[in-house]
């Protein structure tokens, strides 16, 4: 186990002011805390913080990373409270460590490509400190180092998540030497028959092949000490991990891998750089193509280097690097060299340079004139117009920032937005409206009775889910004209005394239909549910004949009732209901069902309308309580409603004799109903049917006044119209003619 003395005395050497007491007193915290726990090696657990302490020296990090570096594991493994490391240790040290552990928390089962990309890109999101990516970066070194002693299932799932995960955002940083360790240590366990044979050919062939490197070092070397330029140059190992992809990806084989050998020149200047590259290519004959300029033209991730490739004694291919001391630290240690530069031992050579790379990576938002006040900022927010969640299967999902529930169920499936009631986050119940954070886990619950509202609308972040929303709407909304349109034709036809099936044909709607520009029945159908072709225009040019004849026998109808209707109408000023817990509020009475007092009945909040009460059984009603957000609970007032009155509907079958109408209205006279409308209509040769529209103080009135005109001879039926369609032709009202 290694010595914490040698974890101070490295950390006091780079920096010579580092509060080493703070480091003995988290070797002490966490020696405590692990006291007792032991590694599948045997070993004692506290030998994995020195060690991730130590890796963390060798990236020459600071004490606070180094003290959070002993504690990591503190807060996940044992009794131990945030609090506790808060009041010992301070605020910043405290979040560190919670930022680790809120990452090892996350489990991950990636396969796909893109989804290794999401929890790359979570993973940074998270940690809103960047060192807190180095030091999970040297947790998983060691737990890769050590990962022997694990069964076969976990090496394999362990080193999956290394290669997919670890070693491309080490990558992205920059951090050339952790990748390379990551990489190889994951091969070993990922294709291990792979990893010995390519192991076993570089051991086979690196002899002969170091001897050569060596002459071609020796030449150089010596070449450019006489151009005066001082220079190290060395030959350049490959990692096995490299040359198994370059074996994949280019087809080839190890030998032809292997022959490409690899030399590094590291000068002090950019000039020199240039300058040594074209000294090269006057020494050896260039390979054409293999150029790359990559100090002009930097990498993503800030690599920089100038790569060529020249034809070397015995006609063997060599590659080159020739890079600067500062672009190759920056090669091996990206990001982590930058941090040191914060911590006190500054790089003093292209640090402009640097920083802008640290701006480039973390694609960095704010304006920071002053480079070292820009790195005092150690909050980070790589990616901050995204969140990353999970589902319940531990896939990631990209979300807008402030997506909500709804969100997430349409990312999942079209079907689970469209039917989503609610969702439990991190296991609770939550909201369809609340904004999610960062490594939350959502499960979606559906029901199938469930449709999109517009409301969602207002919540929802992404285009997917607006756009599914939309639709649905719209198309619910020509399936409901559809309908609409189709009865309201139907029941024309009918009051027409013709059998609408008859009728109601393709043959015979579609030519009439054509003609006025609707190619089919149905969307000839839905512009008439919609408004757009009037139904009555329409029956001129589908029953031509019977609509004529109607027209006059309504007419000689109308004339003969018109002397019944004793007073004139007045509006009713709905009153006589009274809110629950709401006073002074508009309250309209819905015209589909004509509420009375007696009748079960809702409120129900229409925008900037106030509310509108529906008898509870009205199908609009119906279709509107599944909003159910909008609908409030009302009660009639029972004092006040003795002083008004309540428009109502009914319909009266009768004989066809006109005599039957002139009894039914008189018993209505008597019964003191104030009739407001009427309209007639035939069924057939020997019904005919009254449409009345009366005003009532309550059921109980008109319940006595249907009782009275059912006992009208002649007539064979009473009933109350509640349904908007079928009481069509109620609306226009004989007064207003
Ligand atoms: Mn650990």
């Amino acid at each position: 186990m290694i010595r914490p003395e040698y974890i101070v005395e490295e950390l006091s050497r780079y920096m010579p002011d580092a509060d080493c007491d703070m480091v003995w007193r988290a070797y002490a915290f966490a020696s405590k805390c692990h006291k007792g726990q032991k590694r599948v090696s045997g070993e004692p657990y506290l030998s994995h913080p020195l060690e991730v302490a130590n890796i963390l020296t060798a990236m020459k990090l600071g004490h606070i990373s180094i003290t959070v570096g002993l504690l990591h594991d503190t807060l996940e493994d044992t009794e131990t409270s945030p609090n506790e490391i808060k009041d010992l240790f301070g605020e910043e040290v405290s979040m560190l460590v919670d930022g680790l552990t809120k990452i090892s928390k996350l489990k991950f089962s990636s396969q796909e490509e893109l989804q290794a990309e999401n929890v790359r890109k979570m993973i940074l999101a998270m940690s809103k400190d960047i060192r807190v990516i180095m030091i999970k970066l040297a947790d998983r070194i060691h737990n890769m180092r050590t990962l022997h002693y694990l069964d076969k299932a976990k090496q394999k799932s362990i080193s999956q998540e290394t290669l997919e995960i670890y070693a491309p955002i080490a990558s992205r940083l920059g951090m050339g030497w952790i990748k390379t360790e990551l990489e190889d240590a994951s091969f070993k366990y990922l294709w291990p028959d792979e990893y010995s044979e390519i192991k076993q050919s570089v051991i086979r062939v690196e002899k002969q092949r170091n001897q050569y490197v060596n002459l071609i070092v020796k030449e150089v070397e010596e070449f450019l000490y006489n151009e005066e330029l001082s220079v190290s140059v060395a030959g350049r190992p490959k990692h096995y991990f490299s040359i198994f992809e370059k074996m994949r990806r280019l087809k080839i084989s190890f030998e032809e891998v292997f022959d490409l050998m690899g030399v590094r020149i590291i000068t002090s200047t950019k000039q020199e750089c240039y300058l040594i590259l074209g000294l090269l290519h006057s020494l050896y004959k260039p390979i054409p193509g293999k150029l790359d300029d990559y100090i002009a033209l930097p990498k993503a991730n800030m690599y920089q280097s100038l790569h060529t490739a020249i034809v070397g004694p015995e006609g063997k291919a060599v590659e080159f690097q020739i890079r600067t001391q500062g672009m190759h630290m920056v090669s091996e240690e990206g990001i982590a060299a930058h941090w040191r530069y914060k911590e006190g031992s500054p790089l003093n050579q292209e640090h402009d340079d640097q920083i802008t790379w640290i701006r480039h990576l973390l694609e960095w938002q704010k304006d920071v004139d002053n480079p070292r006040e820009f790195l005092e900022y150690v909050k980070i927010d790589l990616f901050p117009n995204d969140v990353y969640v999970f589902t319940p299967k531990q896939e990631v999902k990209a979300l807008p920032k402030d997506a909500t529930p709804i969100d997430f169920a349409f990312s999942v499936h079209t079907e689970l937005g469209q039917h989503c009631i609610g969702a439990k986050v991190n296991g609770k119940l939550a909201s369809l409206k609340q904004k999610l954070k960062n490594g939350d886990i959502i499960e979606i619950m559906s029901n199938e009775q469930q449709k999109p509202n517009r409301d969602w609308l207002k919540v929802v972040k992404t285009s997917k889910a607006k756009s599914k929303i939309n639709s649905y709407i719209r198309q619910e909304e020509r399936k409901r004209a559809l309908e609409i349109g189709r009865e309201i034709l139907e029941k024309e036809i009918r009051h027409l005394g013709i059998d609408p099936h008859k009728l109601m044909e393709e043959n015979k709607v579609l030519p009439p239909a054509q003609a006025i520009g609707y190619m089919s029945v149905n969307s000839l159908y839905t512009a008439l549910g919609l408004g757009k072709v009037k139904v009555s225009n329409f029956l001129t040019k589908l029953a031509p004949v019977e609509t004529a004849k109607a027209a006059k026998s309504k007419q000689s109808f109308t004339d003969a009732i018109k002397r019944f209707i004793t007073r004139t109408p007045k509006p009713t000023k709905p009153q006589g209901i009274r809110v629950k817990g709401i006073d002074d509020v508009l309250i309209r009475f819905a015209k589909c069902c004509n509420p009375v007092p007696g009748d079960n009945v809702l409120g129900f909040i229409s925008r900037g309308r106030g509310l509108m009460v529906h008898s509870v059984d009205c199908p609009n009603a119906i279709t509107i309580g599944l909003e159910s957000e909008r609908v409030v609970a009302v009660e009639w007032d029972t004092e006040k409603e003795k002083k008004n009155s309540y428009k109502v509907g009914i319909e009266v079958e009768t004989q066809n004799k006109p005599g039957v109408l002139a009894k039914v209205t008189a018993v209505m006279a008597d019964e003191n109903s104030n009739i407001t409308d009427v309209n007639l209509s035939v069924k057939d040769e020997q019904t005919g049917i009254v449409s009345i529209t009366l005003e009532v103080a309550n059921l109980a009135q008109l319940q006595e006044m249907m009782d009275a005109v059912m006992k009208v001879n002649g007539v064979k039926n009473v009933k109350r119209v509640k349904n908007k369609h079928s009481s069509r032709g109620f609306n226009k009202s004989m007064s207003e003619k």
